[in-house]
């Protein structure tokens, strides 16, 4: 872990870039799915993800996916499909 200050500064200021092809990572609302277990699949209504406009690549930026773990802390156990919409 180097990151030097201007590579921190610059990720702030600049359009988020692919790390697959380094095309401009666009945000988008998606509805995604994320399987925590063998029989257990949370679906995510209107995400907020960075999509790739080259390869279709995409990414939870770091407050969403905190916001995403806090959620799917509170689904039920026992519940082996559970929709959820994102709410920040
Ligand atoms: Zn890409």
């Amino acid at each position: 872990m180097c990151r030097g200050y201007e590579k921190v500064l610059q990720d702030i200021l600049q359009p988020m870039k692919c790390h697959v092809c380094g095309s401009d990572m666009t945000e988008e609302y998606s509805d995604m799915p994320f399987k925590l277990s063998q029989h257990k699949v949370v679906i995510f209504k209107d995400l907020p993800v960075l999509q790739c406009s080259g390869c279709g690549e995409f990414l939870l930026a770091d407050p969403v996916m905190v916001q995403v773990e806090s959620m799917l802390e509170r689904s039920m156990p026992e519940t082996e499909l559970d929709v959820m919409r994102y709410a920040a």
